[in-house]
């Protein structure tokens, strides 16, 4: 068996106000299709203290922010649309530790896979600040903890989440070893992720535009994105997968459908078995029509298990 799923239920209890999209049925609906479809590909989580790999991206003064919080039962607000209740910081340290059992997994042997099943997503939190319902940026701390733990030259995060991911983008801009290549609808939250934002030549993005469709959206990442991406070899591929360019998606208007994310997830493996020895860890982002979110998860991860 070559692929895990790394869920915990504690990511249920990272509480926001009532209509917020980003909230606890999104676990529960996915928790139970993993539970019901792919039981036995599941990993559950060890609860680790990752502090010193968190540290690798964010800042002493909002890490100090974020550890001092008190929340006495109340829902705290960090920004215009991020909550921290009292659950929060235990759920966002548990999907910083399951990206990074999932890249020891996937690092044991070659054509390995994984998918983290986790929230709060992470790839608006910025070092200095919690973002667009982000506290910690899962990816890029994985990612960051990838190349040193293993000794890798490149690690790229492919990110097709329909929001520029303006966080991985801004902790990896001077560095030339970690990769960023987005997708993402403009203008639209945040108002980053023009293509002139290169970094040192590290970061591709490819803004689109509202009602694109499936085929366009896909054909970006195969004929702009993925081919570039190979000229910096990378030796690891993660997916920052949020499934919020879908057309039922309550934030966005693109067209992606749940088979679109399948096809797109197929050639993505292709291209890791091709030229990263298969190795692709995917953790989840956004996605908020539970319907859509749950078969677009499904689609990808059957196509993951290939
Ligand atoms: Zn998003």
């Amino acid at each position: 068996m070559y692929f895990k799923i790394f869920y915990h239920d504690i990511f249920e209890k990272h509480i926001v106000p009532n209509g917020h999209p980003e909230r606890s049925d999104r676990i529960k609906t996915l928790n139970e299709l993993i539970i019901y479809n792919f039981e036995p590909y599941l990993k559950k989580i060890k609860i680790i203290d990752p502090i010193h790999l968190i540290k690798k991206i964010h800042n002493s003064e909002y890490l100090n922010q974020i550890y001092s919080l008190k929340t006495n039962g109340k829902l705290i607000q960090l920004d215009q649309d991020t909550f921290f209740s009292e659950n929060t910081l235990i759920a966002a340290e548990t999907a910083v530790s399951g990206i990074i059992q999932a890249i020891d997994y996937v690092m044991k042997k070659d054509n390995f896979k994984a998918f983290v099943c986790s929230r709060p997503p992470g790839h608006h939190a910025e070092p200095d600040k919690a973002m667009g319902f982000c506290i910690f940026s899962n990816a890029a701390i994985g990612a960051k903890y990838a190349l040193e733990k293993f000794d890798l030259n490149q690690v790229a995060v492919l990110d097709f989440d329909v929001h520029h991911g303006n966080g991985t983008q801004k902790s990896f801009e001077s560095e030339p070893n970690l990769i960023y290549a987005s997708t993402h609808e403009m203008p639209l939250f945040p108002g980053t992720g023009f293509s002139e934002e290169i970094g040192v030549g590290n970061i591709i993005n490819e803004p689109i535009g509202p009602s694109t469709n499936g085929k366009t959206f896909i054909d970006v990442w195969k004929f702009k994105i993925l081919p570039r991406i190979k000229l910096h070899n990378p030796e690891l591929l993660i997916i920052s997968s949020g499934f919020d360019a879908h057309k039922d998606d309550p934030l966005s208007s693109i067209n992606m459908t749940s088979e679109d994310y399948k096809n797109l997830t197929n050639m993505i493996v292709e291209f890791a078995n091709k030229n990263c020895k298969g190795r692709l860890v995917s953790i989840l982002e956004g996605g908020y029509n539970l319907n859509a979110l749950n078969e677009s998860v499904k689609f990808h991860i059957d196509a993951l298990i290939v």
